[in-house]
């Protein structure tokens, strides 16, 4: 271990001489909430250890990959036995087989997959697939998904109800944006109406399912079904962006959550990412075979990556699917992912501040509103000022949360029942000083 020289605000200091917001995601910045990043030294387990030795109970696990907590034995193992046989070969390898094997087996939705190292990559690839394989232009997505950084996803909504976005970051020009419509989620009639009006012209609806971008807020079991519906009927393909649902609320991800409710239900397009990769950068699309075969070499839409299907980081993401895959393996998870919702909600209500919980097999959400949110403008009514204080009041207290009001939470396997107890704990303690 390198001995500590530099405490986090002098790396942050000189992080940001070199690095823009001394950052290379935005997020990691602590803008929202103020404050010193923490520069992370080291993690295991459920921990990871600051530049000054402190350490943290970490509830963002990478913001969603390490579901099986920092490393694990059986992922290390197979990743220091992966590079030892060379990092990159640029040829096509057995393993990438066996981790598209291993996906299909879980998210049966799709007969094929292409590898690629992000999920801004999976989403970007999946938009030019959807819209070659229609042969369409326009899609929706809705406001308050993210789907990556590509241009064409980077829209939030128009004045009024305007369904036609704006460009969300400078840089990309309005007609690269121009049929990317923004509508908004849970909204049964907008949508309704949106596909009267263009359902011919719609090459893809775009959404995550469980939005985590919005911290946690479901698409309801109806307006689920309306989107599956509009789609098959005007030939729209239904993209599922599973980047941080998949393989993170159930094993087979948000589709399987859905399935449960609506036999048979099933996306035509599905995006992966993180857990997929189990801390490494791996993420794929996948889809039923007639429109993954419209992708290069076999058909006319172009999609390439010099490390896709990376050797070290394919091996990474089996032997973590194949932890996550083992019986029980979900209902612990899910069963501590809701003894930490039911101890934060309790530990709010004693000290009588408003509050509300929602969860899915690893992952979670909380908001300080009296009621669950259903779309974005509901969670910009939360309270961002306490928020931060929470935030700072756990951080101080050795608890890691996400921090930014609209980031979702994630309980991994190598969280003890003492680490969430201790976490509500320092909730209790925190919320008394609201
Ligand atoms: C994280 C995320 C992405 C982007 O993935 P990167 O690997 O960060 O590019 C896309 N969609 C969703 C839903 C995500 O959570």
């Amino acid at each position: 271990m390198t001995p500590n020289t530099e405490n986090n605000q002098q790396l942050f200091e000189r992080a940001q001489r070199v690095i823009p917001g001394g950052v290379n995601s935005p997020v990691r910045a602590f803008k929202a909430v103020g404050g010193v990043p923490r520069f992370i030294k080291r993690a295991q387990g459920a921990y990871m250890w600051d530049a000054e030795d402190r350490r943290y109970i970490d509830y963002i696990g990478s913001w969603g990959p390490m579901i099986l907590g920092h490393g694990h034995p059986a992922v290390v193992q197979a990743v220091q036995s992966a590079l030892l046989d060379g990092f990159s070969y640029g040829a096509p390898t057995l393993r990438e087989i066996e981790l598209v094997d291993a996906i299909l087996r879980l998210v049966p939705s799709m007969d094929m997959l292409r590898l690629v190292s992000s999920g801004t990559e999976a989403a970007m690839s999946a938009i030019r697939l959807a819209r070659g394989a229609t042969g369409r232009r326009k899609l929706i997505k809705f406001e308050g998904c993210y789907h990556g950084h590509a241009d064409a996803l980077l829209v939030k909504a128009g004045s009024g109800l305007a369904t036609f976005g704006n460009p969300s970051s400078a840089g990309v020009p309005p007609e690269v944006v121009q049929h990317t419509l923004v509508l908004e989620y849970n909204n049964i009639d907008q949508l309704e109406q949106t596909f009267a009006a263009h359902g011919r012209d719609m090459a893809c609806l775009v959404i995550e399912p469980i939005a985590g971008n919005m911290n946690f807020v479901r698409a309801s079991m109806p307006f689920m079904q309306r989107c599956r519906e509009l789609c098959t009927e005007s030939g729209a393909l239904l993209v599922f962006d599973e980047v941080m649902t998949g393989c993170r609320v159930a094993l087979g991800g948000a589709q399987a959550v859905y399935a449960r409710v609506l036999p048979g239900f099933q996306p035509d397009m599905t995006i992966l990412g993180k857990v997929i990769g189990g801390g490494m950068p791996l993420a794929a699309f996948g889809a039923k075979r007639e429109v993954m075969q419209q992708l290069a070499p076999l058909g006319p839409v172009y999609q390439a990556g010099t490390l896709s299907g990376n050797p070290v980081a394919t091996a990474c993401g089996l032997s973590t699917l194949t932890e996550i895959a083992r019986s029980g393996f979900f209902d612990d998870l899910a069963r501590k992912t809701r003894l930490l919702m039911d101890g934060l909600q309790a530990a709010a209500d004693s000290a009588g501040v408003p509050f509300c919980v929602d969860c899915e097999g690893g992952m979670f959400g909380f908001f300080l509103l009296d009621r669950l949110p259903q779309n974005y403008a509901q969670v910009m009514r939360s309270d961002s000022a306490r928020f931060n204080r929470l935030f700072h009041g756990m951080l101080e207290r050795g608890i890691y949360l996400a921090p930014a009001l609209f980031e979702a939470g994630f309980v991994s396997a190598a969280h003890s029942d003492a680490d969430i107890a201790a976490t509500v704990g320092a909730a209790r303690e925190v919320f008394r000083t609201f």
